[in-house]
């Protein structure tokens, strides 16, 4: 596994300092509330605002859908 959970908690969104969590490729992380993707280049992910792919709503509506942690 390229991307450690520990390492998952200590990130944060860069521009939000909110959570941010592996998409279903494992290829980017997601912040939900900037709906921003920083992409995972080498196992290693770039928190940068200006490398961050930013997420059309209908990608957004469906990877929220897919990644939505259960009891919320
Ligand atoms: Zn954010």
């Amino acid at each position: 596994m390229a991307i450690e959970k520990e390492l998952l908690e200590i990130l944060a969104c860069p521009k939000c300092k909110g959570d941010i969590y592996l998409n279903e490729k494992g290829d980017g992380l997601i912040c939900d509330a900037c709906r921003l993707m920083y992409p995972i280049e080498d196992d290693i992910p770039v928190m940068l605002i200006d490398e961050a792919i930013r997420l059309r709503p209908e990608d957004f509506s469906e990877i929220s859908r897919t990644a939505q942690p259960e009891g919320l």
